[in-house]
């Protein structure tokens, strides 16, 4: 077994600061990590000369005084839906074999002209759509804290490339909860901003309305920094929020006082605790969480969201209508690959696609198109977009009470691969974290302790540019308690 060698963010930052170590080191070190734990399949591809050199160029501007942000020379990972300028964009699937973008996602670019490095892309379910991995065209990324199950997905390779120690950050995408789920299960932070807060030009579309990119880190004071780092209007995203970039690490304090969240009110949503199937294992780590965040000053109210029970249902309506349209453009003509042989353009497009999607994406194309349908538009897309508002509406109400909604993020701790084959069983599970993406709220998972061995994540909401506030409290609690610190057994899950 290999130790985990990988500090925070912040620790790396400032060793690099202090001139204790070369950005050089740090890449070789991610390097050399991602390859013990190559079982783990965090990855899809590694950049390893890319990576050198421009840890070298950082090195150098270093030592002319020239770095361009304390992040200079910092190792990174980005989801493989995440473009980079000449090098692949796959989305874990066969469609897109071939690919190579013309353009930077604006969120990497920003994270770049900080000084970021790029090491890797990394695994996802095809497209972002599952929540465990298994529907990567390249097979599954497996949890470092027993390989046998899922780590949470679609962005689980991120969630693994931070849990396993390879890199201090890495951005994921969150539609329905990609990002939390995966942080949850994995035992890291992960956030979803606000809906505009972080550009989406440069991420692969799934569904338009409810995709935001975010990033996985050890604690929410590193989240902070690389939130503030690439957040900020992008006039190339007509959804983009017209703010400034967040000063989210400005909201947190070095030390912690007793009270320091006076006056903070919290809502627990009746409908979350009660919810029926949630692991008692799961519900009992985030009461113990509530009560620590009670301890710091902060208070708890009753909240009510009623309807939650139509979350699930709404997003699946919801997110295969937008992916049934942003998927049309994948036609063997524009992007990647191209069936061989076709007698005709129209034989071309059925071959490529048939060929190139995977079943579960072919299966929301279906239903997508299917709830877009003239027939059916009535009854399933435009009912969706009503129960949309009425959960808006839940939210609002709900934030007249309390400044952050604490919740699980996840119903159940890490399942066995194949234990959810069933994909209704898969889509339930999205329970507690799909609401964040439907209303547009900012929602960061903490780990908040172990269930039966297997990390559990608390869920903290917040209102529409709320983002601060939830990374303050989860900052404060972080502060407080060690979950964060707990490594995998399987730390050297390589050997
Ligand atoms: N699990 C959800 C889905 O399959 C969410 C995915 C995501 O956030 N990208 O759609």
């Amino acid at each position: 077994m290999v130790a985990d060698p990988m500090p925070t963010l912040r620790e790396l930052a400032a060793s690099l600061e202090a001139g204790e170590r070369s950005s050089l080191e740090l890449v070789e070190q991610s390097l050399t990590r991602a390859r013990e734990c190559e079982s783990l399949a965090a990855f899809l591809s590694l950049r390893e000369d890319g990576a050198r050199e421009e840890a070298r160029a950082a090195d150098r501007r270093r030592a002319a005084g020239e770095r361009r942000s304390p992040l200079d020379g910092i190792p990174i990972a980005i989801k493989d839906n995440i473009t980079k300028r000449g090098e692949t964009a796959g989305c874990a699937s066969r469609i897109l074999e071939g690919y190579r973008s013309p353009f930077d996602a604006t969120a990497l670019a920003r994270l770049e002209a900080a000084g970021c490095i790029v090491v890797g892309r990394t695994n996802m379910d095809e497209f972002a759509m599952g929540s465990s991995t298994e529907n990567s065209a390249y097979g599954p990324s497996r949890n470092p804290w027993d390989p046998e199950r899922a780590p949470g997905g679609s962005s689980g390779g991120s969630a693994v490339a931070v849990a396993a120690g390879v890199v201090p950050v890495a951005l994921g995408s969150d539609t329905g909860g990609s990002i939390r789920q995966p942080a949850s299960f994995t035992g890291i932070v992960g956030m979803k901003p606000t809906y505009g807060r972080v550009s989406r030009l440069g991420l692969v579309a799934f569904a338009s309305s409810l995709d935001q990119i975010g990033p996985f880190a050890r604690t929410a004071r590193d989240c902070a920094w690389v939130l503030d780092a690439m957040s900020g209007n992008d006039p190339g995203d007509s959804t983009s929020l017209p703010d400034p970039p967040t000063r989210s690490t400005d909201a947190l304090t070095d030390a912690l006082e007793m009270g320091d969240l006076d006056g903070l009110r919290i809502g627990l949503p009746s409908e979350y605790f009660e919810l029926e199937g949630a692991a008692p294992g799961v519900i009992e780590r985030v009461r113990e969480a509530v009560a620590e965040l009670e301890a710091a000053g902060a208070r708890t109210v009753p909240v009510s969201l009623p309807n939650s029970r139509f979350a699930v249902a709404c997003y699946y309506l919801v997110a295969t209508a937008e992916a049934s349209s942003n998927l049309a453009r994948f036609d063997g003509a524009r992007y990647g690959r191209r069936a061989a042989g076709a007698a005709d353009v129209g034989e071309m497009i059925e071959r490529s696609r048939s060929e190139g999607f995977g079943a579960e994406v072919k299966r929301r194309i279906l239903l997508g198109t299917f709830v877009l349908s003239a027939g059916y538009y009535d009854a399933y897309y435009k009912k969706a977009q009503q129960v949309r508002t009425l959960l808006r509406d839940d939210f609002g109400r709900a934030f007249e009470e309390c400044d952050v909604i604490a919740a699980p993020t996840s119903p159940e701790t890490a399942f066995r691969f194949g234990e959810k084959a069933d994909p209704l069983a898969l889509y339930l599970s999205d329970v507690y974290t799909v609401s964040a993406n439907l209303t547009g709220t900012p929602a960061v998972s903490v780990p908040c302790g172990l269930s039966e061995g297997l990390p559990v994540g608390l869920q903290l909401i917040g209102p529409a540019r709320g983002d601060e506030t939830i990374l303050r409290v989860a900052d404060a609690y972080q502060q407080r308690t060690s979950h964060h610190e707990a490594r995998p057994p399987l730390a050297g899950a390589g050997a």
